[in-house]
């Protein structure tokens, strides 16, 4: 796995011995022994994940933590935390000025490298998920984003015994969210667990259990497309780093062993809900945004911008058929004077009623798209000449048969629209002709109009 690594350590055999296991692991690596050579690092480099020494004499480390968490450029740095007496009170500490993990020494080369290989994996997810939501604000859709703060479901997959029940006593006053216990064997058969929980703690304690089951678990968790996205932590046995390193490896998101104390393994689970909703927030705002990218907000109606890729595929579609691709510019007539006499208020309503009766009257694989003020198309695969100006002539008869709703206190008005048709064909219709075919429907729309409107036109010419 490629990605870069920053070491931070005042001492320079850790420095060395660190850079060594690294380099050997294919990652590229600094290292530096002071705060100001790290921040020019951080800078020139980018580093994904920053090892560092938290008790080193000479600087305040937890200070340097803590300002990489708060700075926007370097918040999402992985930080391990190395060096750190294996108590509960200094492990604490770590996590708290924001470390992912916190490995004391002597260090498990196993561990700490599926937990490097973990964390980086995360790093490149989260990078990801920045990176479409910020092309999404870009293109001005953050108004989109769905709300923050949605509550999180916790579930405890351990069998039922004094584990289980001490791992709920555990953690019920840390967490904010109830904590279900589920069987683990039956989240296994189950098709699906809901609420589908944003956080699993799987009890991994049982020395002596069946381990393949475990493993079984959380690889199937986490390929599952309904819990793949939820995070999961590992509670281990003591003294067996090699199985912990098994877990991460298998996609597990967090390790603690058995006996950790109740306050860090809450601010674990804490940080993986709120890693989780962030996440599930990023990709619901790339999902919206790229739904507003393509729609009208209007009408709901696809939008010009989703039009012309989808007329290829269409395109492509009708060339390995041989079947006739139709398309139809539909135009209300007079539009310009409904806004005048009644207001754009009323206009609006006329395009969303119109826009109701387009979508209800075709058929699924038909494309309708507002692609103008008052002009809609409407491509039609599979469909010949005398279809389409049947199914044209049904449109237009089910605009002019009902009149339409203008708004409280305004009379309910007649409307007529304009529709020009042109079809690919036998044969059907290479990519390349698609323009030519647009702009034979456009040139049968004007022939509409200048006919009297409120009627529908072929064009003359084949595609
Ligand atoms: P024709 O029969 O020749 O098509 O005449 P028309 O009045 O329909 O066409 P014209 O192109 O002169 O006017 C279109 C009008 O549509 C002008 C514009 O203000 C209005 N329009 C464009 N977008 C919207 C919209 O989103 N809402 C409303 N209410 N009006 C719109
Ligand atoms: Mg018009
Ligand atoms: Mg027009």
């Amino acid at each position: 796995m490629s990605g870069r690594i920053l070491i931070v350590d005042t001492v320079a055999t850790n420095r060395i011995v660190l850079k060594v296991k690294m380099l050997s692991a294919q990652f590229s690596v600094d290292a530096c022994s002071t705060r100001i050579e790290a921040q020019a690092i951080i800078i020139a480099n980018r580093p994904d994940l920053i090892l560092i020494n938290l008790s080193d004499p000479a600087e305040d480390r937890h200070e340097f933590c803590k300002a990489l968490r708060s700075d926007h450029e370097t918040a999402s740095i992985a930080i391990i935390a190395v060096g750190v007496a294996d108590t509960s009170k200094a492990r604490l500490a770590a996590l708290d000025v924001g470390a992912d993990d916190v490995l004391p020494r002597p260090m498990n080369d196993t561990l700490l490298l599926a937990r490097i290989r973990s964390l980086l994996r995360v790093r490149s997810a989260s990078q990801e998920l920045l990176l479409r939501d910020s092309t999404s604000r870009a293109l001005g859709f953050e108004e989109v984003a769905a709300a923050f703060g949605t509550a999180a479901h916790v579930a405890l997959l351990s069998p039922e015994g004094t584990t289980a029940t001490q791992l709920t006593e555990t953690l019920k006053h840390g967490l904010a969210q109830p904590m279900r216990r589920l069987d683990p064997g039956c989240v296994l058969k189950a098709a699906g667990v809901t609420p589908v929980p944003d956080l699993f703690i799987i009890d991994g304690t049982d020395v002596d259990g069946p381990k393949n089951t475990l493993f079984s678990l959380v690889s199937d968790l986490r390929s599952r497309s309904e819990t793949r996205q939820s995070t999961q932590l590992i509670i281990v046995p003591r003294d067996q780093p090699e199985l912990a390193a098994m877990f991460l490896d298998l996609g597990a998101d967090d390790i603690v062993t058995w006996g950790t104390s109740a306050g860090e393994i809450t601010l674990r689970c804490k940080a993986l809900i709120r890693r989780k909703l962030l996440h599930d927030r990023l990709r619901d705002t790339v999902r919206n945004g790229l739904h507003a990218a393509i729609t009208d907000p209007l009408t709901g109606l696809y939008n010009r911008r989703y039009v012309e890729p989808h007329l290829a595929q269409l395109a492509r579609q009708s060339k390995n058929s041989g079947l006739d691709l139709a398309v139809m510019m539909i135009d209300i007539d007079h539009f310009k004077s409904i806004n005048d006499t009644y207001g754009h208020a009323a206009g609006d309503n006329v395009l969303v009623q119109l826009a109701d009766r387009l979508r209800e009257n075709l058929r699924a694989i038909d494309l309708v798209a507002r692609i103008g003020g008052e002009e809609f198309l409407v491509a039609m695969p599979r469909t010949t000449a005398a279809q389409a100006r049947g199914a044209a002539d049904r449109l237009r008869r089910l605009v002019n048969c009902q009149p339409f709703a203008l708004g409280e206190g305004l009379p309910r008005l007649g409307v007529t629209v304009s529709v020009g048709v042109a079809v690919s064909g036998r044969g059907g219709i290479e990519q390349r002709q698609l323009n030519k075919m647009c702009d034979q429907a456009d040139a049968a729309l004007y022939a509409a109009k200048s006919a009297g409107r409120d009627q529908v036109a072929m064009s003359m010419s084949a595609a």
